[in-house]
């Protein structure tokens, strides 16, 4: 089974160590995730891409029991949903990333966690399709 990544320019890939893609400023340092092609501060259109930390903190979260509405979801529904985390990651000061959580319980505000790749889905030509998330790290 070939594995791809969700969408194009969200994370680099392939990679044996992951990093989402964001973009900084070139006026005024601002980062952003994911990237864009003006400044949200000062609308600067000069924005260079920026590797985000892979480490970071816990800043605030919630827990999916249930299966959002699709469109727009696109995972396992049903039986085959098994409930996630969703919540924020402060890098390195630098910007707050809103992202899918490994686990959906034992989670404490300000605790260490880092990128991780895991499987979403399979889609219709048998790929696993491949997203990204944060973990606690162990
Ligand atoms: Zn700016």
């Amino acid at each position: 089974m070939a594995r791809v990544p969700v969408a194009a320019g969200i994370f680099t890939w392939p990679s044996d160590d992951p990093r989402l893609i964001g973009s900084r400023c070139v006026a005024c340092g601002i980062v952003t995730f994911p990237a864009q092609g003006s400044c949200p501060r000062c609308a600067s259109t000069e924005m260079s891409e920026h590797l985000l930390p892979r480490r970071g903190r816990l800043w605030a979260w919630t827990t999916q029991e249930f299966a959002p509405p699709s469109p727009p979801y696109a995972g396992p529904t049903g039986d085959a949903f098994v409930p996630f985390g969703v919540g924020y990651i402060e890098l390195a000061d630098e910007v707050k990333v809103e992202t899918r959580l490994t686990e959906a319980h034992g989670l404490r505000t300000g605790m260490d966690m880092e990128l991780v790749l895991v499987p979403f889905r399979t889609d219709g030509d048998g790929n696993e399709v491949v997203t990204f998330a944060f973990q606690p790290v162990r």
